[in-house]
């Protein structure tokens, strides 16, 4: 480093665009001063001589910083005509830290630096001999310095200004007197003294060196350097602190003076209005401290006149230099009004789309600009119910936030009392379980929500949970459930079945009682932006949608399709699944094509709603995918129930045996005629039958028991082993195609195959495909259009695209599969075991469950583009994973050239977003 190297910046000369060099405050200051905007005059002092100092073991700021720093207060002095330590005119100034980002953890602002004896009586002369003022403007000075720049705890001057405080009885800071002030100022700075060791510093250079320095420090300390680690702020983001130094000005000079905060617009709604608060007669930190209560900027109009006036042009300027919504601070000293600070302002999803779709309109941005301007996630905000936030109540209890939204309902804490009191009593219901499991599904769909007391972000409750966009809570392991009772207990609180309770699945958050919800709207403003959106995509986004409920929903929120729909969904449906055990346990083929038989009307009318609802977009329905074990019960809860009837047989073979007897005892008629129909109720032959049943079952679970189910006897395979059950859903859907066909209605069934990996396995369902659909046609005299794909999600399928593609029309990219498969992990282990740490020790970036992994999954992706495509030019390639539904993967699809993706209905405005965003990148990188 050379002594010539520049690191001090007036904010004439400093560029306002250079955030990295000069900290967003300092940019910002620079940039406002070029404008023209009344900022008072001041420098910065960059980042790099942050750098440069804490780097040095000595610290000491590094050659040239001390000499440039006072030429700048040289001329920082002739602008504002005072002088630095001055007895008669003293200038005095606000050192400030910031960043490239705003940060909490780093030095708070120091205010009114430069007093000391000799220039508070300068102070006092120049405002008119206001004693009170210069009193309080010093003894702020001597705590704020003495905390923020030597560390003295605020709790001895506390003490002393309490103590002060008390022997004037004042009731409040404005009712000390001048003299007080005086006496608080004189005991802080024998505070400063006895705490440090040292006499408070009376020069005004030596105060801000040692100000400077504490800014640079305040970087390197321990709360800052936890917020960046917390926050993944690396060094490319923000690098260093810099230093604004300022010169004072003072909002509590009088009524004419005063301080306060504004957004250029309204950052809750977006209201294209001056929001913010004010006070009169105060000094800045006054607003945010919460001392006094501010007035609504609304309010400055009647008050103010010639100052409203002045802030409205303000905020028309600001608003037009930088094009964004501002958030700033100003001051007004004796009726002239300064701007302290600008940043983009921060709002809720809501406001950023309302501003940005007006400020397209009122041609302040391009809609590209608008597009790109909002975090695609945020929008989910929109979405989902949300806790009426007037209404103030605190929580029992704290899980996971695992499906976001709010719901209230009465507690159930089984299934069929869901299903019972949701559906069929209408009742809004909350599911409270220890866990779910998959038997448990029926009772996901009557409630409104689901509350566990175990299991994480990706237990069976928060998955189903996400999958169906219902509220979930999962983990809160505050609440211990008790099934038998019906009841939970929460510290000193308990709820029982019926009592109503609340969830917030965006917090994690449970109530006792009912908290209103407000629903989500799509406003005009979002439909207008997403319309934008669809314009310059060129990825389609469909939806995972398995009922018609979600169908339309996702319909509501601008899929052009169903990218993937889950039929086994459709079996766990109370009605259904003894058929569909009937089915797994028949014996013989004859005995499980009559089970079968009784399915298809039943697929057939879930298929022909699916295509109604969604037509005439397309819906791709994916054939019987999950080991068929998961439809049956469970092996030991079957091994429990048959010990019990075990016993029961027992005792009743003892009671019939005791009924012959039972006349040797003196009992009555009665008590005879009850034992007896106790006794004919468990009959032996109704318990020998009982166990018969279930030893079969048991039977049948033991028989299709796996090691690795997920690898194992899933997908595909099964549509080979048992070819009548794919038959019967193959023609389910034809059918139903045949059916809307008939009726006039433009649908376009697909049919695509799970867990394929060769070639032959497609050729195979290809040829029951072809059969059925002559017969169909034949049967309906009705020509029925469809397309057949496969479904991508095995390693082997990405090596053999070529082949594939001769059979598929679309491959359809199932990434959940298809990265445990490319990592050979299992999801449910990496995330409760070792990806945590692999993360945090960053052996992986990311999960590559939330995040696709380009670089493995995503070159196996692309390699299965190329090759199906080399096949089939006009392959049809989309993606259905729970990655579909994340900007930054939709932004891999893009470019890896997919058609489609495919997500969750409420990530449907999310991926048109993401997908439109995606596109801009990517006509940018090639411009
Ligand atoms: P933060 O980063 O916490 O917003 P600032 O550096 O903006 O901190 O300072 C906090 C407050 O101090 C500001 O809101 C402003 O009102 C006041 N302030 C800072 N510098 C000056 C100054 N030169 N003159 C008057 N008030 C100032
Ligand atoms: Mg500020
Ligand atoms: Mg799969």
């Amino acid at each position: 480093m050379t002594d010539s190297k520049k690191w001090v910046f007036g904010f004439e000369e400093g560029d306002g665009k250079n955030k990295k060099l000069l900290g967003g405050k300092g940019a910002n200051l620079c940039e406002m001063t070029r404008i023209g905007l009344n900022v008072p005059p001041g420098f910065v002092i960059s980042t790099e001589a942050c750098l440069a100092y804490l780097d040095d073991p000595q610290r000491a700021l590094p050659p040239g910083v001390w000499e440039q720093t006072q030429a700048a207060m040289a001329a920082v002095e002739k602008k504002s005509g005072k002088g630095f330590g001055s007895a008669s005119e003293p200038l005095l100034v606000s050192v400030r830290s910031g960043s490239a980002m705003s940060m909490p953890g780093m030095m708070d602002t120091i205010l009114n630096l430069g007093l000391n004896s000799t220039t508070l009586q300068g102070v006092i002369k120049a405002t008119g001999d206001d004693a009170r003022f210069g009193y309080d403007a010093y003894r702020r000075f001597i705590q704020l310095f003495g905390k923020v720049a030597l560390g003295v705890p605020d709790e001895l001057f506390d003490r002393e200004f309490e103590q002060v405080k008390h022997a004037a009885h004042a009731k409040q800071d404005v009712d000390l007197t001048a003299k007080d002030l005086q006496d608080i100022s004189e005991r802080f700075l024998k505070v400063v003294e006895k705490h440090t060791g040292r006499p408070f510093p009376e020069d005004p250079y030596q105060q801000l060196e040692i100000a400077i320095k504490a800014v640079f420090n305040s970087w390197g300390g321990k709360r800052a350097v936890d917020y960046r680690r917390q926050f993944n702020i690396t060094p490319d983001m923000a690098n260093g602190t810099a230093v604004n130094v300022v010169a004072m000005v003072f909002g509590n000079r009088g009524d004419d003076s005063g301080t306060g905060v504004g957004f250029t617009r309204n950052p809750g709604t977006g209201e294209n209005k001056l929001y913010g608060e004010y006070l009169t007669n105060a000094q800045g930190e006054d607003v945010v401290a919460g001392i006094r209560t501010p007035k609504a900027l609304d309010q400055m109009d009647a008050e103010m006149p010639q100052m409203a006036k002045e802030l409205a042009e303000l905020r028309s300027k600001l608003e037009t230099h930088y094009c964004e919504v501002q958030d700033f601070e100003f001051t007004i000293e004796r009726g002239q009004l300064f701007c302290l600070q600008t940043r983009n302002g921060k709002m809720n999803a809501q406001a950023m789309v309302r501003t940005s779709v007006e400020m397209v309109q009122e041609k302040l941005i391009t809609k590209e600009q608008a597009l790109l301007r909002i975090d695609p996630i945020s929008l989910e905000q929109m979405l989902f119910p949300r806790l009426d936030p007037s209404v103030k109540v605190k929580p029992v209890a704290k899980g996971l936030p695992a499906s976001p939204g709010a719901a209230a309902g009465i507690a159930v804490f089984d299934a069929d009392r869901a299903e019972h009191l949701g559906r069929d009593m209408g009742q809004k219901v909350i599911l409270v379980r220890e866990e779910t499991k998959p038997e448990d599904i029926h009772g996901f769909f009557a409630s409104q929500g689901i509350l566990t007391s175990r299991g994480g972000k990706t237990s069976h409750a928060a998955v189903v949970a996400r999958g169906m966009g219902k509220p979930c809570v999962a983990g809160a392991e505050g609440i211990s459930v008790d099934v038998n009772r019906r009841e939970a207990i929460v510290g000193e609180n308990r709820f029982k079945e019926g009592d109503m309770i609340t969830i917030d699945g965006s917090s994690g958050a449970v109530y006792l009682g009912e908290i209103p919800t407000v629903e989500p709207d799509f406003t005009p403003e979002l439909s207008t932006l997403l319309g934008w959106a669809d314009e310059v995509a060129r990825l389609k986004v469909m939806a995972n949608a398995d009922t018609p409920d979600d169908a339309r929903r996702s319909l509501k929120y601008g899929a052009v399709g169903i990218g993937l729909a889950r039929t086994e969904r459709m079996f766990n449906d109370t009605a259904r699944l003894p058929i569909v055990i009937e089915m797994i346990l028949a014996e013989t083929p004859e005995a499980r094509q009559a089970a079968l038989d009784k399915l298809l009307p039943l697929q057939r009318a879930d298929f022909r709603q699916l295509f109604e609802v969604m037509a005439p977009h397309p819906v791709t329905i994916r054939l019987l995918d999950p080991p068929i074990h998961e439809f049956l019960p469970d092996a030991h809860q079957l091994e429990k129930e048959l010990g019990e009837l075990r016993v029961l047989a027992q005792s009743a073979h003892g009671m019939t045996a005791l009924a012959g007897t039972l006349n040797l005892l003196n009992v009555g008629e009665q008590a005879r005629r009850d034992f007896d129909v106790v006794r004919r109720a468990i009959d032996p032959m109704l318990v020998e039958e009982a166990i018969t049943k279930k030893e079969t079952m048991l039977k049948k679970v033991r028989a299709l028991y796996e090691t690795n189910p997920m690898l194992g006897h899933r997908g595909v395979r099964l549509g080979i082993t048992f070819p009548e059950i794919y038959q019967m859903q193959i023609r389910a859907i034809l059918e139903a195609a045949a059916d809307c066909a008939k009726a006039g209605i433009k649908i376009k069934p697909q049919i695509k195959v799970p867990q394929v990996c060769t070639a032959e396995e497609l050729r195979k369902v290809k040829e029951f495909v072809d059969t059925i659909h002559t017969q169909v046609a034949a049967q309906y005299g009705q020509p029925v259009s469809f397309k057949f794909g496969t479904m991508i999600e095995v390693v082997r399928a990405c090596m053999r695209a070529e082949s594939l593609a001769e059979e598929a029309e679309f491959f359809s990219f199932g990434t959940n599969d298809l990265t445990q498969a490319t990592f050979s992990f299992s999801r449910e282990d990496a995330e409760n075991k070792f990806l945590p740490l692999y993360n945090q020790s960053n052996i992986l970036q990311d999960n590559p469950f939330e995040v696709l992994d380009v670089k493995g999954v995503g070159k196996l992706m692309k390699l299965a583009v190329e090759w199906g495509r080399s096949v089939k030019p006009d392959l049809h390639v989309g993606i259905c994973g729970e990655h579909g539904g994340h900007p930054a993967s939709i932004a891999f699809c893009d470019e890896a050239g997919l058609d489609y993706v495919s997500c969750s209905g409420p990530r449907v405005p999310v991926a048109r977003l993401a997908a439109a965003q995606a596109a801009l990148k990517q006509r940018g990188r090639k411009e």
